[in-house]
């Protein structure tokens, strides 16, 4: 019998979460209207050094109404990670556009620059990069390609919120950012969603899109079909609370990965995603590879549940899942990524004993 369960995430509500909440239950404002909506919206902008920021109801459908704002198209084909979420493929999908997949770079986990420039066709309308488990994809080498073949870059940031690429906060480096706040985010409100851009006409149109295509100035008045996209004021009041305390929030996870590090530095069979010197990393979740020819990685999870530490399997990358399914192209980088690593418990409110405990199970799973 484990002493104790340790999960793969956890909330941390340690803030004025509950009293913000109460306020919108005491003032009957618990739908799409209301103050927290803008405060958390105006908080979030600030928060990204940018312009104009969209509350939405989850990450996915940020996605969406960023792919609509720069007018995807059925039968448009946008660049994709193989190795991200499935949100960020759906999201392409939802538009009749297709995603064609990119191979990973084997240190940051990220889109590969290099493997770009071959899959884009006279189709190819964009790139979604995704700063996977919080390390920023790099944005010179992507824009260098983007440029020369005239894509937009949309950064899905949904693992990233406050990672910086060469001093700069991701969300706002290509022409739309999108981020989520599901439960096991680094902020979250439940489930809810935020668009970015500083691009001024793009923000009215995406504002509209998420708002049932009404007119901004024109009430009833619905000149394109939208969507109902919109986040509650109840969750926008979860996300000013932990808005509040978003560089505690950042803080934690930078002092659990450094904690990690040091615990598993030595241990032989497994690595990291690198942390290059441009970039910092949020630390969405903290993910080892195993290396280990003999471990079955599967198997290390289950004997890490027996201990009571809960892991997560990397992403299966999308040219396995039956619907992307991918025949005669080898994505290597992301196989192996994908299929070989595990993400260790890594929310705010775990502890150095708990790091050191996980640590110490994973040395004696790994030897086992
Ligand atoms: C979580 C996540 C999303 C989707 O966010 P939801 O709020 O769950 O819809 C999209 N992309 C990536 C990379 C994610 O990790």
């Amino acid at each position: 019998m484990a002493q104790h369960f340790i999960p793969v995430s956890a909330p941390a509500l340690v803030g004025n979460e509950r009293k913000y909440v109460l306020d919108c239950l005491d003032s009957g404002w618990i739908s799409s209207n209301g103050k927290y909506i803008e405060l958390f919206e105006s908080g979030f902008r600030e928060f990204c050094g940018v312009e104009h920021s969209i509350s939405c109801t989850n990450g996915t459908v940020a996605l969406h109404v960023a792919l609509l704002g720069l007018n995807v198209q059925p039968g448009d084909e946008i660049l994709v990670p193989s190795l991200t979420f499935v949100a960020t493929a759906n999201a392409v999908t939802y538009c009749g556009a297709k995603p064609v997949f990119i191979d990973s770079e084997p240190e940051t986990w990220n889109i590969d620059p290099k493997a770009i420039a071959s899959q884009v066709t006279p189709r190819t309308r964009g790139i979604i990069v995704v700063h996977l488990y919080g390390h920023p994809a790099d944005m010179d080498a992507i824009f260098a390609v983007a440029r020369k073949h005239n894509l937009f870059v949309i950064e899905d940031a949904a693992e990233a919120h406050g990672a910086t690429y060469k001093g700069k906060r991701v969300g706002g480096i290509g022409q739309v950012g999108t981020f989520s706040f599901y439960g096991n985010k680094i902020v979250t409100t439940g489930e809810g969603g935020m668009i970015v851009t500083n691009d001024s006409a793009l923000a009215a149109k995406m504002r509209q899109l998420k708002g049932q295509g009404m007119d901004l100035q024109r009430r009833y008045w619905f000149p394109v079909i939208g969507y109902n996209y919109r986040m509650t004021n109840v969750a926008a009041a979860i996300g000013v609370a932990q808005m509040e305390k978003a560089e505690w929030h950042m803080e934690r996870r930078h002092e659990i990965a450094r904690w990690y590090r040091e615990e598993l530095q030595s241990v032989e069979g497994i690595s990291f995603q690198a942390e290059k010197n441009w970039a910092t990393h949020a630390h969405w979740m903290f993910t080892i590879l195993v290396e280990k020819p003999a471990m079955d990685r599967d198997q290390l999870m289950s004997r890490m549940l027996e201990r009571g530490i809960e892991t997560r399997p990397g992403f299966y990358p999308m040219h396995m899942l039956p619907p992307y399914a991918v025949q005669n192209q080898d994505y290597p980088t992301a196989t192996r990524l994908g299929l070989r690593s595990i993400s260790l418990p890594t929310w705010a409110g775990l502890s150095r004993e708990d790091v050191r405990y996980i640590a110490a199970c994973l040395r004696e799973c790994l030897e086992g």
